[in-house]
């Protein structure tokens, strides 16, 4: 295989934009706080982090994982979505070559790592990034080749109503609520980029990974209280994204199963 000087920038575009997706995760839920300013500092003595130790992934392995001045170890969460955000940008290029389905698919993806991290750290997922970024889905249905803006309406539609039912159903049978309205809205945003095939896929895929996770979590002794709440963002940005990539021949597979 040929390796072109544009496919390394993608990937190391890739790898920056991972840098900038850690800045969102951690200042998105504070709404005092801009994503532009101030620079990176360090949250615990506040030493601005220079230039030369804010390269992705590379500045974690020279500084060992710690503060440059208070020696303080960086989690490993930094390199770990700046290596995502690399792996994803070379996925997309690998799949979808230089398109606007693979720019599009690559924002997509950046965007539910994002949700994925906030949902593991606040149990919530902002409408700052789901309200918009439904219509903003809406509008890629004019760009990219799977999908029309007809079957995007569809797939919000869907994506909303349907885990809105389930979650109406739970309410009335329990009393409570057993998912969170943001769960709603994420599906709505990912139905409009998948259609409402892509919803169904995103539903099961979501809730059969999530329960495996749970249980694995339970048998490992992470889990005493059963009734400790594992956020279902994850699980649900996790089947969009393999419907992305692989999901259109396993569901006409599934389909064809009943013909
Ligand atoms: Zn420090």
């Amino acid at each position: 295989m040929m390796i072109y000087a544009l496919d390394v920038f993608i990937v190391l575009a890739g790898l920056c934009i991972g840098s900038f997706l850690n800045v969102c995760i951690y200042r998105l839920p504070n709404p005092d706080q801009s994503i532009v300013f101030p620079g990176s500092h360090c949250p615990i003595c506040d030493t601005p982090i220079r230039m030369y130790d804010n390269i992705p992934v590379i500045s974690y392995l020279l500084l060992a994982g710690k503060c440059r001045s208070c020696r303080t170890p960086i989690s490993m969460r930094y390199p770990i979505v700046e290596l995502l955000s690399g792996l994803t940008a070379l996925a997309a290029l690998l799949k979808f070559g230089y398109s606007w389905e693979g720019l599009v698919v690559y924002l997509f993806v950046a965007v539910m790592l994002v949700v994925t991290f906030i949902d593991i750290d606040h149990q919530k997922i902002l409408d700052v990034i789901t309200l918009p970024g439904t219509v903003i889905c809406f509008l890629c249905s004019f760009f990219v080749d799977w999908i029309t803006w007809q079957q995007s309406l569809i797939g919000i539609l869907a994506g909303g109503g349907s885990l809105y039912i389930v979650a109406k159903s739970y309410l009335l049978l329990t009393g409570k609520m057993g998912m969170g309205g943001g769960d709603i809205k994420l599906l709505a945003m990912i139905g409009g980029l998948t259609g409402w095939q892509g919803v169904l896929f995103t539903i099961f895929a979501g809730s059969a990974t999530g329960t495996v996770a749970g249980l694995m979590l339970i048998a490992a002794g992470r889990f005493t209280n059963f009734r400790r709440k594992i956020p279902f963002g994850p699980f649900l940005a996790f089947g969009a994204v393999t419907y992305l990539f692989y999901g259109k021949p396993i569901f006409y597979w599934y389909i064809g199963l009943f013909h």
